[in-house]
């Protein structure tokens, strides 16, 4: 990690400290923060001839070398301090509520629209609604491209931003057209390495947000946080990590309850972490429970599937949502948890 004596380096400089890296098989990514701008190495970081010749040029301040397999994502990486905000929430100052359903009906999508505004009157910041859906079965509903323009009119007429799944390059370039802020890369796909990298490339230059799902088959936490660092290697580092549950399941449970991680995930990567009750425990009247133990253990924030009139909801909504009022008093539950494990932010 370059960093140099002012916020960005002018493009002669750049290309200078391109042809160092360049020549010891490494390349120059660069972060742009808000106000500063810091040079990546992506590469073996440690010829120590590469590292000597930066370090010797006068408007270099230093080159920070970490041994870590994420060092972007990592806790020790400069970009330890920047700032993911999103439904006017800044990830770490205020908890962050995502909610709605888990599929969209383009065949009733005033559901949806009720939901939008129940969801927000309930404190969610950011609307969450399934356009296109992995679905076990082939044969089940796949998700309509038509949803996408159902999303796109709940979060005119609420003012909340969206959050979609993509699962391939042409979901991702609607989406990205649509003005969906927030991407999600679902359970399923977050060890597929070729989407991350599109993903990571497709947001580069962008404000879009990633929210990574945890997949249900990974293992180690490095795993996880790696999948992380595969998107911001691209130049924008805005991922949130979000656990949902693993496999095999808890007997009883749709998957593996995971919210323990959280404080694990902090010890090593400064990405906000979202946590998943819905699909973690996979039924609406465990999902109050599970949130609020999430946000016990220090979670950033929620992401919870709601529904109006959850019977009449397709997809996951039927078995998991919840109704507005049972949303609204979770968050107002968890709001209380939250300020007692982020007393800085107090
Ligand atoms: C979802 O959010 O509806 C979903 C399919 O999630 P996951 O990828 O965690 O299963
Ligand atoms: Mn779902």
């Amino acid at each position: 990690m370059i960093l140099p004596k002012v916020n960005r380096l002018p493009p002669e400089q750049v290309q200078e400290i391109t042809e160092i890296v360049e020549s010891s098989g490494c390349r120059i990514q660069p972060i742009i923060g808000a106000v500063r701008t810091i040079y990546a190495i992506v590469g073996d970081e440690r010829d120590e001839l590469m590292i000597n010749r930066l370090e010797g040029l006068p408007y270099i301040e230093r080159i920070d070398r970490i041994q870590s397999p994420f060092k972007l994502m990592d806790i020790r990486s400069d970009l330890s301090t920047h700032q993911i905000a999103i439904g006017g929430v800044t990830l770490g100052k205020a908890p962050l509520f995502i909610a709605g359903q888990c599929t969209i009906d383009p065949k009733n999508p005033n559901f949806f629209y009720e939901t939008a505004q129940a969801v927000k009157e309930a404190g969610a910041q950011v609307l969450r609604g399934g356009v296109w859906k992995p679905r076990t079965n082939p044969y089940a509903f796949q998700g309509d491209d038509k949803s996408l323009d159902i999303l796109v009119e709940a979060s005119r007429r609420t003012g909340l931003p969206v959050d979609t799944e993509v699962m391939d390059e042409n979901q991702l370039k609607l989406a990205l057209d649509a003005g969906v802020s927030l991407l999600q890369v679902g359970a399923r796909n977050a060890l597929n390495y070729s989407l991350l990298r599109q993903i990571g490339a497709a947001v580069a230059g962008r404000k879009t947000i990633v929210l990574l799902k945890r997949s249900m088959h990974m293992g180690t936490l490095n795993e996880f946080i790696s999948a992380a660092e595969y998107i911001a290697n691209f130049g924008n580092p805005n991922v949130i990590l979000c656990p949902r549950g693993t496999a095999p399941a808890l007997d009883g449970y749709r998957n593996f309850p995971d919210e323990s991680i959280v404080p694990l995930l902090k010890e090593r990567t400064w990405a906000p972490v979202v946590v998943d009750p819905s699909h973690s425990v996979g039924k609406a009247a465990y999902v109050p429970g599970c949130a609020l133990a999430a946000m016990a253990y220090g979670a950033d924030g929620l992401c919870i599937e709601a529904h109006v009139q959850p019977s009449k909801g397709i997809g996951d909504d039927p078995k998991q949502a919840l109704t507005p009022e049972v949303l609204a008093e979770t968050i107002r539950l968890a709001k209380e948890i939250w300020p007692l494990r982020h007393p800085a932010a107090r």
